[in-house]
């Protein structure tokens, strides 16, 4: 548990059940996705379960698992017959899935100590599924922890939320993000800083964004916006409408949040805000002259136009059309 980052009230509370051999019936871990809540699940799993930790009693045992031990190996790769995760199939966690994890509960722990079952997405296990599962979620065996995780907990049954313990998960501080990409991964001060700013305290999703893509992408989001501040070159706005438009619908629509971020930033620097309030800041001189050229009222009016164009990526319009309306009206 030691080596988690943020969430400190919950760190320390779950430490301490397990230092006193003390762990509940069943948790609910409620929080946006990739703040850490399988981290922490697998983290109590392993800190129990440990074939290290188990050679030490009492105050000598951890609050940590080693890692390294066939157990602890085995659990991270979902491999240890007492730590079992359960997702939805498809939309829903089925019936059949919720019978099943039910019935495997009932056994003693096979090889460690503790046995640990994740139930991943859990406002997606509904009403019949959810039923098979209520006796076991309030009473299964002292040797046994449930744990449910979601980031929408409200959308989760009654009769399921009031059969559990809630632990709430926030994103980390940029702080805490920072040093745990520097602790995890071997990449420059200056990515892990960018990383940490872009992924607003979600550790899951510092792994999925290649930086250097981001870096290079971005670029092409900034000359785009320096060829529109200009506003004189309609033959190169045409061809960058034209360029994007064509891209596929993902791609398209993470280039424009890309490019809303940079307006946001933009705006924030025009609104006389320091280098430490914005996202892209190892960009500054750059969103900085921007800022000036643009102006406060006029980004406004910029933001407002992107924001209805990104909303009416849902309705399937032509993006080329729509781009270049855009892009060769920007102030109109
Ligand atoms: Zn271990």
């Amino acid at each position: 548990m030691s080596s988690l980052i943020g969430n400190e009230r919950n760190k320390q509370i779950l430490k301490r059940l397990i230092a006193r051999d003390r762990l509940g019936a069943s948790y609910l871990f409620a929080g946006p996705d990739g703040v850490g809540k399988r981290l922490f699940a697998l983290a109590m799993a392993k800190a129990v379960n440990c074939e290290r930790n188990r050679e030490n009693t009492g105050n000598q045992r951890g609050d940590q698992g080693c890692d390294s031990c066939p157990a602890c190996r085995r659990i991270d790769a979902g491999s240890h017959p007492d730590v079992q995760t359960v997702a939805p199939d498809g939309v829903y966690i089925r019936i059949a899935q919720a019978r099943a994890l039910a019935e495997e509960i009932q056994y003693r722990p096979r090889e460690g100590r503790h046995r640990f079952f994740i139930i991943d997405q859990a406002e997606r296990l509904r009403d019949e599924a959810a039923n098979a599962l209520l006796k076991t979620l309030e009473e299964p065996p002292p040797t046994t922890t449930l744990i449910l995780l979601s980031a929408r907990p409200d959308a989760l049954l009654p009769t399921i939320r009031s059969r559990v313990q809630r632990l709430n998960f926030a994103p980390l501080t940029v702080a805490e993000m920072q040093r745990y990409l520097e602790n995890n991964y071997s990449r420059p001060a200056t990515d892990t800083a960018l990383l940490a700013r872009l992924t607003e305290g979600r550790i899951g999703q510092a792994t999925a964004i290649d930086i250097s893509d981001y870096r290079r992408e971005r670029r092409g989001m900034i000359e785009l916006l320096e060829l529109l501040a200009t506003g004189n070159d309609r033959f190169r706005l045409l061809k960058a409408a034209e360029y994007y438009g064509k891209q596929e619908r993902d791609a398209f629509e993470k280039k424009l949040d890309m490019l809303l971020r940079l307006l946001r930033d933009i705006f924030l620097i025009a609104a006389g805000r320091s280098k430490d309030d914005i996202i892209n800041n190892d960009e500054y001189d750059r969103l900085a002259a921007l800022a000036s050229r643009i102006g406060a009222a006029r980004l406004t009016g910029w933001i407002e136009k992107f924001d209805v164009l990104r909303a009416n990526l849902a309705i399937n319009i032509n993006r080329p059309i729509a781009l270049e309306a855009l892009l060769l009206n920007i102030d109109g």
